[in-house]
C-alpha cells in the first residue's frame, strides 16, 4: 500500500560525523516521532565523542539554495540546532520569514558537551534579537539560558531569564537541568521546565548514569516532529522528553568519550 508521506520538519543544523548530535540526530529522532526530516546543514563540524574540534559554517547562498530547491514540500515544523556565525544567523533568519504560521524549536547551541565554545556573547545577542521573534519555543539547558540574558544578574532565576526572552518574542522556554551545577539540585533526579505566558510546567525524570552527546538535538527535535504531527504544546514537550530519556536509557556507551542515545530503540526488523 503506497504511504502517504509523515508531516516534514524542516531541519537547520550542523553536521557531526559521529551521528551522535546534529542533523543525523535530529533525522532520527524526527523519524522515530512521526516526521521526516528535511535536512539542511549550516555548518559541517570536525568533532569525535570527546570533543569539537572545528567548525566549518555553510555557504549563506548555499543554505537558501537548498531551501529554496525544497519549495514544493509542505512543512509542518522547523527545527533550528548549531548556528556558528553571524553570516549564517542572517540565512536562518531569512528562511524563518518565508514559513510563517510554522511552529519553529530552536535549540541554541552554545557550548559542546566536551568543552568546546561554539558561540559567542555577540552571537548570542544576534541570536536573541534578531531569532526569537520567530521562534515558538526555545529549548536551552541552564547554562545556555544564562548565556543568552546576561542582563540577569540573579544566578539562579531561572524564571526571571525565562521571562526576559519571552519578552523579546519567543513564545515558550522548555529549560533542561541536566546540567544543573546547584548543589542544592538533587542529583537523582532531573528538573525540565516549561515556561509559557500562562502557565509554568514541570517533569522529573531520574538521573541517568553517563555523559550523552546529542541529548538537546534529540529533545528538539522529537519536540519539533511532535508538533509537525500536529500535537499541543504541553504534550509534545511530554512526550519529547519521554522519547529523549527512552532514548538514552538504551543508549550506546563506547568505553571513551560521551555515549550516544539509540533513537530507533523501539525498532525491532533486524534483532542484532
Ligand atoms: N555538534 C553539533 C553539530 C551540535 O549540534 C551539537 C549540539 O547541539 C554538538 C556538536 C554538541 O553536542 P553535545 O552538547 O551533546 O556534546
Amino acid at each position: 500500500m503506497p504511504q502517504p508521506l509523515p508531516p516534514l520538519v524542516l531541519v537547520l543544523a550542523g553536521h557531526d560525523p559521529t551521528g551522535g548530535a546534529g542533523i543525523i540526530a535530529d533525522s532520527e529522532a524526527i523519524a522515530a516521532s512521526g516526521g521526516w526530516a528535511l535536512t539542511v546543514p549550516t555548518a559541517l563540524t570536525v568533532q569525535n565523542l570527546h570533543d569539537v574540534h572545528r567548525v566549518i559554517p555553510t555557504a549563506p547562498d548555499a543554505i537558501l539554495a537548498m531551501v529554496e530547491a525544497l519549495n514544493d514540500m509542505p512543512v509542518a515544523a522547523i527545527k533550528i540546532g548549531l548556528i556558528a556565525d553571524e553570516a549564517t544567523l542572517l540565512a536562518v533568519e531569512n528562511v524563518l520569514r518565508r514559513f510563517p504560521g510554522v511552529p519553529v524549536v530552536a535549540d541554541p547551541v552554545i557550548k559542546a558537551g566536551g568543552g568546546a565554545e561554539l558561540s559567542t556573547p555577540a552571537l548570542c545577542q544576534a541570536y536573541a534579537r534578531r531569532l526569537l521573534p520567530l521562534v515558538d519555543i526555545l529549548t536551552p539547558n541552564r547554562f545556555e539560558l544564562a548565556q543568552l540574558t546576561p542582563e540577569i544578574e540573579a544566578v539562579d532565576d531561572d524564571t526571571a531569564r525565562a521571562v526576559a526572552l519571552m519578552s523579546q518574542g519567543c513564545q515558550a522556554i522548555l529549560v533542561t537541568a541536566t546540567d544543573d551545577p546547584r548543589p542544592s539540585s538533587d542529583q537523582q533526579q532531573i528538573t525540565h521546565t516549561l515556561h509559557t505566558p500562562d502557565t509554568t510546567r514541570q517533569w522529573q525524570w531520574p538521573r541517568l548514569p553517563g555523559v550523552f552527546h546529542g541529548s538537546g538535538c534529540t529533545l528538539a527535535a522529537s519536540l519539533a516532529a511532535r508538533l509537525a504531527v500536529g500535537e499541543r504544546l504541553l504534550p509534545a514537550c511530554e512526550q519529547a522528553q519521554h522519547f529523549t530519556w527512552q532514548s538514552l536509557s538504551h543508549g550506546y556507551h563506547p568505553g571513551r568519550g560521551q555515549a550516544l542515545p539509540k533513537r530507533f530503540f523501539d525498532a525491532h526488523f533486524f534483532t542484532r
